[in-house]
């Protein structure tokens, strides 16, 4: 064919594919997104339209504001050439079917577990040739020099610069598609849990290289349980995973690229190496972090409390606080200054955390610090109306009284001032406005002295949640429409709207269709679902997942399987109730079944509260440990020892 037949194909092939109806590419709250979605593509060599190109774009865009849900869902029908109707997919499963679906859903992970078993020998083979395939993905090392801990600066750019060949992207050695996971939190080890990894290679990066099971951070703060004992190394998951210790700087979703920072810190001296990974499919599970929302002083003054390290700082500022009230020379006021502890936000975290401090207290305290006790004073400050807001009405009217009325125990041994009986109080609607070294500014103006102040009032985006948002023009225009606030939104099957190959879950997205809390539960619900997703025979780059490849689980085969037919069901969430701890053996406990709810306080809550957080212990391991710490902290009380 010559270059004039080729030129004029081109041209009759691109001016039709203006009229031809553009496949659709994404479907997300009974939308449908497409590609160039109602623009007419006109031919390059022509800039400016012709009146016929003007009123069929009209017609076009007359068309597109007719279109009706209905119809928009019969397009999709159409295309995926499938019976199933997309609303029904899409439609809350009724409890008991719901059930039953989760239920066929262990059987398949028992199968995929017994498939991914291996021997030692095999694990060390799998692990040299995943080292070998590390290094084959590895687009660019470089390690940007060394710095003092903690200058927070750069230098030395290209001090050992290896750079390799950007065509190795996408190569595989095993011929299996690459999936690289970001974060090592709640949604991150469940998908491990689920994936399977003899069909996958599968890379987990993040900066901590273990699972933290938040629920009982408090607790671990305040010496309740160890810090080791609800922690679990992310290797342990799933020991066909390979995992590297780093953090994501920036995802290029064109190139399937992203860029990672290492960096490893000896006594003072950290050495930074940043390098670039590809990917078949990246999965996002990063969290979020903690909001500050500009409030001046926040950032530099109050503990924050979401990781490991943050609670280690708060369980040592507390003891520091009664070592200084301890020593001579101090007056009434200073001490009582320093053995005021402020927590901000009465949310979950605030209000367990609160608690426990209280337990440490009244438990502790009579025994090290009794002749301190009066000074103590536990504050929490919350800018709405309420305390523990997930929570039922009466639930969170039985937590406030628990937490401004309840006379200690410590009141009647006389250890405290007679006409302040409880340790704690909570003042509402008190926005902070400012917070010093010493004192934090409430929003009526009145200044409160403190000797700790927590930090535990919401969550932010990352920064690279933020960049990503950014950085894609679907995502941007969500972000606008308000539907992201700070998450990355993806469709119900958690995969990111505007760029494919990309999926988001947990603390760090939120699904257009149906917008859910950011908790533990979501996030490992999510997490399985991925996986499990994942592990069949579905094309994910169909606007509704498609079966393309035969059925292999019973959740596929059983007729009443999540997967029974041909379209993949979205992701739904089973709410399976929260529970929170205010300290002295009593907890609150809300317990959802189907449209009904059971409700447990006090000890019986308490009870509740504690076989929930033994059973959701991700290994036995952690199980043992929490046991041990429960008894040996009632044998031989908190652990104070500070290092
Ligand atoms: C103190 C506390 C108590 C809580 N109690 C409860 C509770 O009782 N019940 C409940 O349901 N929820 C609770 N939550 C909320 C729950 O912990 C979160 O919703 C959950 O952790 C979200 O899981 P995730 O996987 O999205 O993120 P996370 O668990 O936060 O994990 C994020 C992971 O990503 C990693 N990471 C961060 N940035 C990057 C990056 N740039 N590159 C690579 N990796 C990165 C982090 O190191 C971490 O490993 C609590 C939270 C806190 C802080």
């Amino acid at each position: 064919m010559g270059v004039w037949q080729s030129f004029f194909l081109l041209a009759l092939l691109v001016g039709a594919s203006a009229f031809v109806p553009p496949r659709p590419t994404a479907l997300s709250g009974g939308r449908l997104f497409r590609q160039n979605a109602g623009r007419l593509v006109s031919s390059p060599l022509e800039s400016k339209p012709t009146d016929l190109e003007e009123e069929l774009q009209q017609e076009i865009d007359l068309k597109n504001t007719k279109l009706s849900k209905a119809e928009e869902l019969k397009e999709i029908k159409d295309a995926e050439g499938s019976d199933q109707s997309i609303e029904e997919l899409l439609r809350v499963r009724p409890f008991v079917p719901f059930l039953l679906e989760k239920a066929v859903e262990n059987f398949d992970d028992l199968f995929v577990k017994k498939r991914q078993k291996a021997s030692v020998d095999e694990l060390r083979d799998l692990h040299s040739r995943l080292h070998g395939l590390k290094d084959k993905h590895l687009v660019s090392v470089k390690t940007l020099g060394e710095a003092k801990a903690g200058d927070g600066k750069r230098i030395g750019l290209t001090s050992n610069e290896q750079i390799r060949s950007a065509q190795m992207k996408g190569e595989t050695v095993t011929g299996k598609k690459r999936i690289v996971l970001l974060g090592s939190g709640w949604g991150s080890h469940s998908f491990l849990s689920y994936i399977d990894a003899t069909k996958y290679d599968v890379t987990v990066v993040s900066p901590r290289n273990f699972f933290l099971f938040t629920p009982m951070l408090a607790g671990a703060a305040l010496g309740t349980v160890e810090f080791g004992s609800i922690t679990e190394p992310i290797r342990n998951v799933n020991p066909r995973v390979d995992y590297l210790e780093a953090t994501c700087l920036g995802v290029d979703p064109e190139t399937q690229t992203a860029t990672f920072e290492s960096v490893v810190c000896e006594g003072t001296s950290c050495v930074i190496e940043e390098f670039v990974l590809s990917y078949d499919m990246l999965v996002v599970a990063v969290g979020a972090q903690t909001a500050t929302y500009g409030i001046p002083g926040v950032a530099e003054h109050c503990y924050f409390f979401k990781q490991v390290e943050h609670a280690a700082a708060v369980r040592k500022a507390i003891g520091n606080c009664f070592e200084k009230a301890n020593l001579p020379g101090l007056s009434e006021e200073q001490r009582r200054n320093l053995l005021t502890f402020v927590i901000v936000g009465a949310g979950p975290t605030g209000v367990e955390l609160t608690g426990e401090l209280r337990d440490f207290v009244e438990k502790e305290g009579p025994r090290y610090y009794p002749h301190l006790l009066k000074y103590v004073d536990i504050k929490v400050v919350e800018a709405t109306d309420k305390v523990l807001p997930p929570f039922e009405a009466s639930l969170q009217r039985r937590a406030l009284a628990e937490l401004t009325e309840r006379r200690s125990p410590l009141a009647d041994m006389g250890l405290l001032e007679s006409e302040r009986p409880c340790l704690t109080s909570v003042l509402l609607q008190s926005g902070v406005k400012r917070v010093t070294d010493s004192t934090v500014t409430l929003s009526d103006g009145s200044e409160l002295p403190y000797g700790v102040i927590v930090w535990a009032a919401g969550n932010g985006p990352l920064p690279l949640v933020a960049d990503m948002i950014e950085g894609v023009d679907r995502q941007k225009e969500l972000k606008e429409k308000g539907v992201s606030r700070g998450r990355i939104v993806t469709d119900p099957w958690l995969r990111v709207q505007g760029v494919k190959n990309l999926f988001a879950f947990g603390d760090c997205a939120v699904m257009e269709t149906a917008p859910l809390p950011q908790t533990a539960q979501v996030a490992s619900q999510q997490g399985a679902f991925l996986a499990r997703l994942l592990n069949k025979n579905f094309d994910l780059d169909a606007s509704v997942p498609k079966r393309i490849g035969p059925k292999v689980f019973l959740s596929e085969k059983l007729p009443f399987g999540v997967d029974s037919r041909d379209l993949a069901k979205p992701f739904q969430f089973l709410n399976l109730g929260i529970l929170a701890y205010l300290g002295g053996g009593s907890a609150l406990a809300q317990i959802q079944v189907d449209q009904r709810q059971l409700r447990q306080e006090g000890a019986a809550g308490w009870v509740l509260w504690r076989g929930v957080y033994f059973t959701k212990q991700v290994s036995l391991r952690n199980r043992l440990l929490v046991a041990l710490d429960w008894l040996k902290t009632s044998l031989f009380g908190r652990d104070i020892t500070r290092f």
